[in-house]
């Protein structure tokens, strides 16, 4: 009987692992030892971070989609049927069509999602730029846009914490640009009490908000949004009023992990070094979905897949794995249109922000298209 692996999601971190097994396994597969299935919930696959720059206008909303297939190694049997119960107990996975699909290893990488509905009056107060279609909504609203209060929200958890800030350092750019800057103020609120939940980051931030000239308010938790006055008030009692609000709505994972009561809010209780659902050693879990306490970003689901790839071939061809997760994560962080700093941290070094240069914002530009090689795991 061949060993059977399963992949939940095709976003970046299914995407890594199964292109990843794939290359590992390739004999097993060929001569029927092993099997891959992905299992998806749509045809295509959206490389998040352009919807940043489709807001402004410097991508198109095509240059950011392809189609899943493609993403993946032909060897790989990809099958788009949402899933909707995970059964540890049967070792199972039931679709949205009536499949039972049985594993003896799955990876779960079902990622997150914006939950706006968890703040009254966010959806019809409010924009946002974490899906494609807010992304090209608030891409017009900016573009009829001449001046007034902008205030960027942002609500926990939720997915690339460096976004907030770059959105706050390319409007501010962009303004400049339109020569709307002196009609304009931008305001910025932030959960805890500071800019950043990462402190040498908020350092840098704040630096970055001083010498623009950007306001900010720390310890503000969005409760509720008056649509028709234009007021966020906060859970701490504050309020601010706005001409245009940018959120980043609270975040869950997937809902198929709720209803399969394997963690609350969707977010898979996870072990950070070995990357196993807690007390299951043939489930494994990466990127946005799981519980450990680093960021939600495409190069920890990137860096966990390649761990979660070579353990799972190490158990399947030599019964035993050392490999472990350090933790690592890397963010290239827009401070303009024209600069960029850059991140890496893990569990026992702390950020340390690079002073922006043109030089790094060509590299994430650059990245911006390497992105779906390293995807196929090419890169
Ligand atoms: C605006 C924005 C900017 C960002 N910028 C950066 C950045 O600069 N750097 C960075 O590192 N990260 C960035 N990110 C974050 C990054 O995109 C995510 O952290 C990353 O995509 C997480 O990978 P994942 O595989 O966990 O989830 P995803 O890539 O979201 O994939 C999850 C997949 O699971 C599928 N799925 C969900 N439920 C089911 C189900 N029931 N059945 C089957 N399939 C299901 C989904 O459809 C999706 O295909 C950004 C995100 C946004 C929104």
């Amino acid at each position: 009987m061949a060993i059977k692996i399963v992949i939940l999601g095709g976003g970046t971190g299914g995407t890594v692992v199964a292109n990843l097994l794939a290359r590992s396994l390739r004999d097993k597969i060929k001569v029927g030892q092993v099997t891959i299935n992905m299992i998806t919930d749509k045809p295509y696959h959206i490389y998040q971070p352009g919807l940043l720059y489709v807001t402004f206008d410097r991508m198109l909303p095509e240059d950011i989609v392809r189609d899943q297939r493609t993403l993946v190694d032909p060897i790989v049997d990809v099958l788009i049927d949402p899933v909707v119960n995970i059964d540890r107990d049967n070792k199972k996975v039931v679709t949205e069509t009536g499949r039972n699909i049985n594993y003896d290893y799955l990876v779960i990488a079902t990622g997150s999602r914006t939950v706006p509905e968890l703040i009254p009056g966010l959806a019809e107060g409010g924009h946002t730029f974490y899906t494609m279609d807010e992304a090209k909504r608030l891409r017009n609203t900016l573009a009829g846009f001449n001046g007034g209060k902008v205030v960027i929200s942002v609500g926990v958890p939720h997915k690339c914490p460096v976004a907030p800030l770059e959105m706050t350092f390319l409007l501010y750019d962009y303004f400049s640009q339109k020569g709307i800057l002196n009609k304009s103020e931008i305001f910025y609120t932030y959960p805890i009490n500071r800019v950043h939940a990462l402190e040498p980051v908020s350092n840098w931030a704040v630096q970055e908000f001083e010498r623009k000239g950007i306001k900010y308010e720390t310890l503000f938790n969005m409760e509720r949004i008056d649509a028709d006055k234009k007021i966020v008030h906060s859970m701490e009692g504050t309020e601010v009023g706005y001409d245009l609000l940018i959120a980043v709505p609270p975040h869950k994972g997937s809902q198929v992990i709720e209803t399969s009561g394997i963690g609350k809010d969707g977010w898979v209780p996870t072990d950070k070094i070995y990357l196993n659902n807690d007390n299951h050693e043939d489930v494994f879990v990466v990127g946005d979905t799981t519980n450990i306490p680093i960021s939600k970003a495409g190069s920890t689901a990137h860096f966990e897949s390649e761990v979660v790839a070579e353990i799972i071939t190490s158990k399947i061809t030599t019964g035993v794995s050392l490999r472990q997760y350090d933790g690592k994560v890397l963010c290239f962080v827009e401070s303009g249109f024209d600069a960029a700093s850059y991140i890496w941290f893990n569990y026992t070094t702390p950020p340390k922000p690079t002073t922006p240069s043109k030089m790094l914002h060509w590299m994430k530009l650059t990245y911006n298209k390497l992105y779906w090689s390293t995807v196929k795991g090419i890169l």
